[in-house]
This record gives C-alpha cells, structure tokens and sequence, in this order.
C-alpha cells in the first residue's frame, strides 16, 4: 500500500469544537490518514508532499449538485425559477445525451477538485454516465437519480434508482455511494412518495429532495394540499424513518422550523443559487440552534454558474449576519465546519470523511496562503471563510490518491474536456460564443 507524507503544513482537522492549528505532519497509508503528528520519519514513504506555507485541511464537501448542469451555465439567467425551470431548463435538458452527461460531469469534477471539493452529491439522470465520469476523475460522490412523477413512467424511474444502487452503490474504491431522489413535494404526488420511501427502506438508503425553495412552491402546495412542503413530507413520515438530505429548505415557518428538530441527516444549505434566483435566506442559525445539521452545496451550475464551494462558505456567513443585523450570528469556524463535517454529516459519511483524523479516508486538500491576499496570517479561520478563494487550492488528495497537484489536475485531461463540453453546447443551447 503506498505511502505519502505531507511534511510541515498548518493543519487545521476541523474535528474539535474551537479551532485546532498546528503545523505538523499527516501520514497517508493506502486510501486512510495513519498518523497525524510531528517529524513522521520519512524511511518506507513513496511520496513526500512539502506542505509548508501551506493549510492541510479536509477536502470540501458540496452536498449538492447537478453536475452535468455546467453545460446550462450561463444559458439562460435573470428569471425566475419556475419560468426558467420550464421554458428554458428542462426543454434544454431532454437535448441531453449519455455522452453529454460523461463530459458535463467531467468538467464539474475539474472545476470541483481545481477549487477543493473532495466530494458532492449529485441529483440527476443518465446516472451511469455520471458515475462513470465520478470513477474515472477520481472525486468522491453520493449519487442519485432525480425522480419527477409528472407522467406515467413511475415504473421506469425507480427502475432506474434500483439499476443504480446495484452497478454503483460501493464502488469505484468506495468512492461512490447512492441515495435514493424524489425531486421535490411539488413534483411527488403521496403515492409515488410512498413508493420511493418502500424503495428507499428495500434499499436501506438515505434520500436526498429538494424542499420549500421558493414562495411560489410554497402557495402551490398549499392550494394542492392545504399545507406547507415541509408539513406535506413530514405527514407522510419523511422524517421519522430515513436519513434525510433535505436541500434548500429557504421558505420555512416557524412551526415548519420545529418540525425539522431531531433530523437525521441534514440540510443543504445553497446560498449562491438562493440569491441569484431571489428565493430568499435559510433560517440557517435557527435551524443550527435547534441542533439541525446544515451543510453547504452549490446546487447546478445553471443556477449558481460557479462549483467554487468557497464562494458558498463566504455568502453562508454574510448573509446570516446581514439577515439578523448580527455579525455574531455565525463564525468563521462554524460555516468551514458546515463545509466539511457538517457536510460529511449530512451525506451519512460522517465517519469515514469530513476531518482529518487517523483511520479516516484521506480526503486533503493544501491551501497555499503565501499570496498578497491572504496576508498576514492574524486569524487563518477567518482567512479560509472569508479571503481564499477556489483557486487558492494548491493540490487535492482524495482516497489516498493525489489528484492535483500545484494546480496540475492528474486524473482529467482539462483541454479535451472542455473541448467536448463545447460541442456538446453548441448542439444543447446553440448560442456558445467561440474564441478559440
Ligand atoms: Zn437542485
């Protein structure tokens, strides 16, 4: 099994309560993190990584996505949701080939591991080729099939959640895990609801739905079925059973706020999409308060037009403390912890990533803060949270395997992707602008 020592970085392991800095060594044995401590000899060690002038921190985690959606980016922007979803966004997506979903998850993973994210998770379709591109760019992900039931092919959809589970679920090194995706309350009508939560109970999975993203969804359920989404999937016993991803959740009353207290799992947290598209601010400080796990993601490229999970850590901060007139509302440590293990913690992998901690999968990412903008070093929290940036990320380590290193992505071939992604959105969206 090969070795890596990351000599004499400022490690920060995101695995204590307060901040814990020291500038130290980290030993990586086969896909694990075997010793965290000072001067780690280097006899038997294949590759020595120097790591001073450096943050050693855990990989990024963005809990959720839609890939392949890189290929929408910048299509269409400045509508709103709904407008968008139906005339521009999904009548763009049925274009959609396998070949496009391969090379669009290609450039998202390039994107993702050039800025730190060491793991998403991904809703979409054409899963196989989602996956594939997972295995072969080397990121970790937790994946589901996005399930609409708006016509008659239920049958066929959670066909599709069972295909994936049993050519996916555990592979790629253990690099991918799968979850089970009904869409959303305003897309899953209570029986097919209750199908995908027997499906998610066969299957022994977590499930991951988008919730109360907009007002408008808000009034729809409530003229559909005289109730919030958020009481609809608590009604249907949601939350009693399953470990649940619930994403977004911006549109909450102070009585849907308690019915998410004592959740298993956690809340996607996705501020960037959430103001581009004017939905509103999560309660994320009243939900946090309640003890419920809330992580960040960036959602689909279509709307947040950038997987920098860095520009979601900063905006999570500001906008809390803007929204309660508190600049105390959350600290520079907390959103790095929603990033990281919160994020680790909500995806269900909370034991095997999210901090750096012996035996735990070794998911790294080196942060060079020997730059003009990340001078000088009074506070580092502060200057991850709210001064780097994605491209900030030196070198990327994920399962043991280094996949950038000084800013050299290993495991992509970043020209042929972007060069596939292109053709593929000349034929998708036919307004690509070329310079090359
Ligand atoms: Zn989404």
């Amino acid at each position: 099994m090969g070795k890596i020592l990351i000599k004499g970085g400022l490690v920060l392991s995101m695995a204590t309560d307060k901040p814990d800095l020291r500038i130290t060594d980290v030993l990586i044995k086969g896909n694990q993190i075997e010793q965290i401590m000072k001067d780690i000899p280097e006899d038997g060690v294949d590759k020595v990584i120097d790591a001073s002038g450096k943050v050693v921190m855990p990989g990024l985690i963005n809990c959720h996505n839609h890939a392949a959606m890189v290929l929408l980016r910048g299509y269409c922007d400045d509508l709103r949701l709904m407008e968008w979803l139906s005339e521009k966004i999904w009548p763009a997506e049925d274009r959609l080939n396998g070949d496009d979903i391969y090379w669009g998850t290609m450039l998202a993973a390039a994107e993702m591991l050039k800025s730190g994210t060491t793991t998403f998770a991904d809703m979409y379709f054409f899963m196989d080729e989602v996956a594939t591109a997972v295995n072969d760019s080397g990121i970790r992900a937790s994946l589901c099939q996005g399930l609409l039931f708006i016509d008659e092919n239920v049958e066929r959809r959670l066909n599709a959640t069972q295909q994936l589970f049993e050519n996916w679920h555990g592979k790629a090194d253990g690099r991918i895990t799968a979850m089970v995706g009904p869409h959303a309350p305003y897309t899953c009508p209570p029986e097919s609801l209750k199908l995908v939560m027997d499906l998610a109970k066969d299957l022994n999975s977590a499930i991951h739905i988008h919730l109360a993203e907009t007002t408008e969804e808000v009034n729809q359920m409530f003229k559909m079925y005289g109730k919030s989404p958020t009481k609809y999937l608590s009604d249907l016993g949601l939350f009693e059973e399953f470990h649940v991803l619930l994403v977004h959740a911006v549109n909450l009353s102070r009585d849907d706020i308690y019915l998410l207290k004592g959740l298993q799992g956690g809340i996607s947290h996705n501020p960037v999409s959430n103001q581009k598209l004017g939905c509103g601010i999560t309660p994320v400080k009243e939900l946090r308060d309640l003890g419920v796990t809330v992580a960040l993601g960036t959602d689909g490229a279509g709307s947040a037009t950038t997987l920098d999970l860095f520009e979601e850590i900063k905006s999570a901060a500001w906008l809390q403390k803007n929204r309660l007139f508190d600049p105390t509302a959350i600290t520079s440590y907390e959103v790095l912890k929603m990033a990281t293990i919160e994020g680790a913690k909500a995806l269900g992998l909370a034991n095997e990533i999210g901090s750096l901690e012996v035996s735990k999968k070794a998911d790294i990412i080196l942060i060079d803060i020997e730059k003009p903008h990340l001078y000088p070093h009074n506070d580092i929290c502060a200057l991850l949270a709210y001064s780097v940036n994605g491209a900030d990320v030196d070198t990327s380590i994920i399962n043991g395997q280094v996949v950038m290193e000084n800013r050299t992505l290993l495991s992509v071939n970043e020209r042929e992707v972007m060069m596939k992604v292109r053709e593929s959105a000349r034929r998708i969206t036919g307004q690509t602008v070329d310079i090359l």
